[in-house]
């Protein structure tokens, strides 16, 4: 698996770390049950502490935190520090939430003799977290935030192209004041994802990452019977309604397209336009696109980032050509990216007609399909001829008739006038190949907890 740090911008390799033995998978996982019997035992507002000192060395060392994503996946460094931020973000949510999501339930039963019912909500042991490169500290924060503010503790295998990250919050927790082996950055290989999950001490796995490695990893969950929730691809539809303001709309499409240098599992990957307005939206589209100043992520006037790996250019590259060969015209747009780094010059896809593949994938990088819609009712049919289910947009200026039409897209979140949105305070999530499961909010930190009836009855009741 090779965990290294190479920078996207300069190709150069920077560090390489080993793969975890299996020696050390063990006392990980000894270390993160023995925290677990201790951890589970603490107040929500000891719990809360920690969460909140998390919060406080991200936002006081956001340089040092941020740099590193860039070092890393080659991530704009405004947007590292947003990130940075955001990470923030959600363990404050869960500081100050936890203990509000998780009170228990007093349940409304319908007849005295059934008793005096509640629902608690109780941690379970080790939660196993796979996360990808294309957010290090967000994706991470996502899961580390609700499952250790509900007294569980997390082992985490990160992606192997963001090692530094890895390492970053697994001493940003013990900064914190988390207890030792509660939380811990595992440099496991491929087949310690099996002997990971087979372990009792162990209650589920959740993975942000691709459909291949959903596949494949909720597969093993389920043979050893452990939950797992499954944050995968997508290929949001981003729809423009014909009154929508279109000078607005552009910016956003471009921005949706685009940010992350189009790496975002929520990236506006389908645009999907009313008849009456396309040929302008193009136009406008084409311009904002072509406007966009690829160079050094580091450096403040760079909009397009390079991609995070070559390795990740070139599969991009590949899959437009197989899309070519499908039927798709490809058209590049704007000036040339520089020869050094990952860059990926932004194209523009189209004649995605019902007996071409390529309109079912998802180009992960600043490759957007274009669709025209007859109407609403067409763009809705587009919308829905995905595999995917994570977001989706709707444009207009009718507010009333865009959550009509959102109401109509088969994904887990739809934004009226806004590409998909990432928020500490939002849920997260999609439906179909997108996954299952939902992230943030009281749905996160409840997704890895035992939902526990405890029923006082009269011992006279009634038979
Ligand atoms: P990926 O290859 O599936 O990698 C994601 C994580 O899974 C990495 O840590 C990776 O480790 C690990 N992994 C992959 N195959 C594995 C296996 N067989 N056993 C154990 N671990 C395995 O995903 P990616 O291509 O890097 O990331 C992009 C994908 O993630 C896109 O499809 C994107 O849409 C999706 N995504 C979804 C969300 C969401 O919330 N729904 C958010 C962000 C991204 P290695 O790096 O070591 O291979």
């Amino acid at each position: 698996m090779a965990y290294a740090t190479t920078n996207p911008y300069t190709g150069e390799k920077l560090k390489t770390f080993p793969d975890a033995t299996d020696q050390e998978i063990q006392t990980a996982l000894t270390e993160a049950y023995d925290a677990f019997k201790a951890w589970r035992q603490t107040s929500f507002a000891e719990r809360a502490k920690v969460m909140t000192a998390a919060a406080q060395i991200l936002r006081r060392d956001i340089d040092k935190y941020a740099r590193l994503i860039t070092l890393e996946m080659g991530k704009i460094y405004a947007e590292a520090k947003a990130e940075t931020i955001l990470s923030a973000e959600i363990f404050e949510y869960y500081a100050a939430k936890a203990e509000e999501l998780l009170a228990p339930e007093k349940l409304p039963v319908a007849n005295a003799a059934e008793g005096d019912a509640t629902l608690i909500h109780q941690p379970q042991g080790i939660v196993f977290a796979v996360e990808p490169w294309n957010f290090p500290y967000y994706q991470v924060a996502r899961i580390i935030a609700p499952q250790l503010s509900a007294g569980n503790t997390v082992l985490l295998k990160h992606a192997s192209n963001v090692p530094q990250c890895a390492a970053a919050f697994d001493t940003l927790m013990q900064e914190a004041g988390l207890p030792k082996g509660a939380f811990r950055n595992l440099y496991a290989a491929r087949h310690h994802t099996e002997v990971i999950l087979s372990d009792p001490r162990v209650c589920g796995v959740a993975l942000t990452g691709s459909e291949g490695a959903g596949t494949i990893i909720a597969g093993i969950a389920a043979k050893a019977l452990k939950k797992s929730t499954m944050e995968l691809g997508g290929s949001d539809a981003f729809i423009v309604l014909d009154d929508a303001d279109l000078e607005k709309t552009v910016k956003w499409a471009v921005f949706g397209r685009h940010w992350n240098a189009g790496q975002v599992c929520v990236s506006a990957k389908r645009i999907i336009v009313a008849d009456a307005i396309y040929d302008k939206f193009v136009e406008m589209y084409k311009k904002g696109v072509a406007a966009l100043k690829a160079g050094d992520p580091m450096d403040p006037a760079t909009q397009l980032a390079p991609l995070s790996s070559q390795k990740a250019a070139d599969d991009l590259l590949a899959q437009v050509e197989e899309a070519k060969k499908h039927g798709a015209h490809v058209e590049v747009i704007g000036g040339p990216v520089p020869e050094k780094g990952a860059f990926f010059r932004p194209m523009l896809m189209t004649n995605l007609h019902k007996d071409n593949a390529a309109r079912l994938w998802e180009f992960f990088g600043p490759v957007t399909q274009l669709y025209r819609a007859k109407d609403d009712a067409d763009a809705i049919r587009i919308a829905n001829d995905s595999p995917y289910g994570l977001g989706g947009a709707v444009f207009t200026r009718d507010t009333k008739r865009g959550v009509k039409v959102a109401e109509q897209i088969y994904t887990g979140m739809v934004y009226v006038n806004h590409p998909t949105m990432v928020k500490a305070d939002l849920p997260f999530g999609g439906v179909a190949r997108s996954g299952y499961g939902r992230e943030l909010i009281g749905l996160g930190i409840k997704e890895f907890v035992n939902h526990k009836l405890i029923d006082v009855v009269d011992i006279d009741a009634p038979f």
